[in-house]
């Protein structure tokens, strides 16, 4: 008997043929202006954040059906997002929305950026935070005074059924639906018209988005994963780096974009680090994870064959469990893992975390360069110029310092890949700026015209052309 039983429920899905109709009633929505006052814009936001308050619990169960998610998780890393962002726009929306002054031109008038709405946008989900990752975007989409098209990941098809029954109660229908769906659906939303599309989710996909977003010249916004790298040095607190590296990878069972997804560690500390990881595990879940519930499950059986097929070969050096009927993969440590192995080659996304031994972090540092491009990077050091050095000599969405994972919690901050982790950013301000776009516009009086610009060019006018060079 285990304490996290998963249920699976038929895919849901909206009829196809609803989609055109349903975007074209949201873009006469939009055209008529309704989207653009601040009122409804933080009716909207209000809004969202009682959805949240009164269908938080259905949802934290709908998680917990889908993923085995711990009550914790659910609440702190998912459904906590949306709502966190609603009221930083809320309190910010007179600010970002304002004609910002950007100054005087001599001669000319006055230089004012606007902030215009891009019209309707596609917001596509992924399932590993089925709930913050579909309607934290959608903060954005709102604040800017979009209308907006939500696609939950049909592979979380509890939460995806609660948000699908719930959130249109709440929201204005004229101008924020939901589509549920797969592939099917999601193609016949790419075949609309947007004005901006955000997609989550793998690069592959990422890739079909832009394809098909690049027919209407669509901006897209791609929300993609990649090996995070996680670099340890010797200097390192290894009681404090292994709590703070268990809890990123072991979250929502390694399901997260931004996890730690290999280790890179200093050969003199390597066997005291793993041990130092392996006694964190015990604490954190017990002699058996399978037992508590606060460790959450491989989302479904074609992951769990994925992720038990990386394991092929390897050297466990704890952890390896597994049990498929349960979705349940046990916190694994491999060590002496070949840059070569499979498990290296792609993004893990499970709670399986290879460590690999390092000279120095310059060994460390050309790793991380001669690969793609990763979400997020981490590095643990008590030396603040290895630190500087790693951070000055890679290329990554985001980094954190000691830590990981922690750093999207920033608001202030953009989160977003770079290369193949993804492009653009959103969170906070970020997001409302995502969705807008910014209108150059030069204010002119009638009192000063000069001749001297208009044809035929006078002698005089263009020697003065001429010294600007
Ligand atoms: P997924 O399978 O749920 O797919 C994401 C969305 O794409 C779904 O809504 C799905 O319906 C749609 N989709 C799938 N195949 C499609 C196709 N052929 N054509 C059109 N649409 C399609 O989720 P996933 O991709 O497995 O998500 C995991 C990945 O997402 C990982 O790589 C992870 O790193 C990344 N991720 C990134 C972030 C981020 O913020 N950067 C956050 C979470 C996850």
């Amino acid at each position: 008997m285990t304490v996290t039983q998963l249920q699976s429920v038929p895919v849901p899905h909206s009829p196809v043929d609803d989609i055109p109709p349903l975007v074209a009633r949201l873009r006469a929505t939009f055209d008529s202006g309704k989207t653009r006052p601040l009122a409804w814009r933080r009716e909207q936001l209000q809004a969202l954040l009682r959805f949240h308050k009164e269908q938080a619990e259905p949802l934290a169960e709908a998680l917990r059906a889908d993923l085995g998610k711990p009550t914790m998780e659910a609440y702190a890393a998912d459904i906590a997002q949306a709502p966190g962002e609603a009221k930083l726009a809320l309190k910010n929306l007179a600010k970002w929305t304002k004609p910002e002054n950007v100054g005087r031109v001599p001669m000319l008038g006055r230089s004012v950026l606007m902030r215009d709405p891009l019209g309707v946008v596609l917001i596509i989900a992924p399932w590993n935070y089925p709930v913050g990752l579909l309607l934290s975007p959608l903060v954005g989409a709102i604040a800017a005074g979009n209308a907006a098209v939500l696609k939950p990941s049909e592979v979380t098809a509890h939460t995806s059924a609660v948000l699908a029954e719930t959130l249109p109660k709440y929201l204005d229908p004229d101008a924020i639906a939901l589509v549920e769906g797969g592939v099917e659906e999601t193609t016949a939303l790419l075949d609309q018209r947007f004005d901006h599309i955000m997609y989550t989710g793998n690069g592959q996909v990422g890739r079909i988005v832009m394809e098909k977003a690049a027919k209407n010249l669509t901006p897209v916004t791609l929300e993609l994963g990649g090996k995070s790298p996680c670099i340890v040095d010797a200097t390192a607190d290894l009681t404090i780096a292994a709590r703070r590296i268990a809890w990123g990878k072991f979250i929502n069972s390694g399901q997260t974009c931004i996890a730690p997804d290999y280790l890179l560690v200093e050969e003199s500390i390597h066997d005291p680090l793993v041990a130092a990881i392996e006694k964190t595990v015990k604490e954190f879940y017990g002699d058996d994870p399978q037992k508590t519930a606060d460790y959450a499950r491989v989302v479904n059986q074609r992951h769990h064959a994925r992720l038990t097929a990386l394991l092929e070969d390897q050297e466990i050096a704890f952890g390896g469990a597994t049990d498929v009927d349960d979705c349940y993969i046990q916190p694994t440590l491999l060590t002496n893992v070949s840059p070569d192995s499979a498990i290296m080659q792609t993004e893990i996304f499970g709670p399986i975390l290879p460590v690999l031994r390092i000279r120095d972090v310059d060994e460390a540092i050309s790793f991380v360069r001669a690969r793609e491009k990763p979400l997020a990077l981490y590095v643990f050091t008590s030396d603040d110029a290895v630190a500087g050095k790693v951070l000055e000599e890679t290329s990554s969405g985001g980094a954190c310092v000691n830590g990981t994972v922690m750093h999207i919690g920033d608001s202030r901050m953009p989160f977003g890949g770079v290369g193949e982790s993804g492009m653009g950013a959103y969170h906070g301000r970020s997001s409302f700026e995502t969705f807008t776009h910014r209108k150059a516009v030069l204010k002119r009086g009638f009192r000063f015209d000069l001749k001297m610009m208009y044809p035929p060019y006078s002698k005089f006018g263009t020697k003065m052309v001429k010294k600007m060079v």
